[in-house]
């Protein structure tokens, strides 16, 4: 699907599972990579200078974005696939408990305290699109 460079609107606060998050933790250990805080508190800490730093490893909802009702595309370039097949790879995944910005250390602690109270409600139907989880 098309995806605008620089847009980076999705790369928000990012859910991820204990096995996605320490992915993205090793990997950026060895490729030297440090986490940032972005224009606002909700911005991706691997969100740099206009693209994904973490894109080998980035957690699946990262990959799910613009393919399903709940993870839309802002600028409408959406390619969906059947919510069944969403919620079939969703589901194989595991249920995400930790958010990218847990490895950025000037993030708030009351702020993910309360984006992983949040992920509580995954698969309630809420929208995961946009800047919050
Ligand atoms: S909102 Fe659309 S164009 Fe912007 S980063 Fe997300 S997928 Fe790409
Ligand atoms: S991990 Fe990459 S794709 Fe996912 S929200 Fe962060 S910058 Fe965006």
């Amino acid at each position: 699907m098309r995806c605008d460079e620089g847009c980076g609107a999705c790369c928000g606060v990012a859910p991820a599972t204990e096995t996605e998050y320490r992915r993205v933790e090793r990997y950026i250990e060895e490729q030297g990579i440090t986490p940032m805080a972005g224009g606002d508190e909700l911005t991706c800490p691997f969100y740099q200078q206009g693209r994904c730093v973490v894109y080998p490893v980035r957690p699946l909802i990262c990959k799910l974005f613009g393919h399903g009702e709940l993870l839309a595309c802002e600028r409408g370039y959406n390619v969906n696939i059947p919510e069944r097949d969403v919620d079939r790879m969703v589901g194989a995944n595991g249920r995400p408990t930790r958010v990218l910005h847990e490895l950025l250390p000037s993030a708030s602690p009351e702020s993910i305290a309360q984006w992983k109270e949040d992920l509580k409600g995954w698969g309630s139907g809420k929208d995961w699109s946009g800047r919050s989880p």
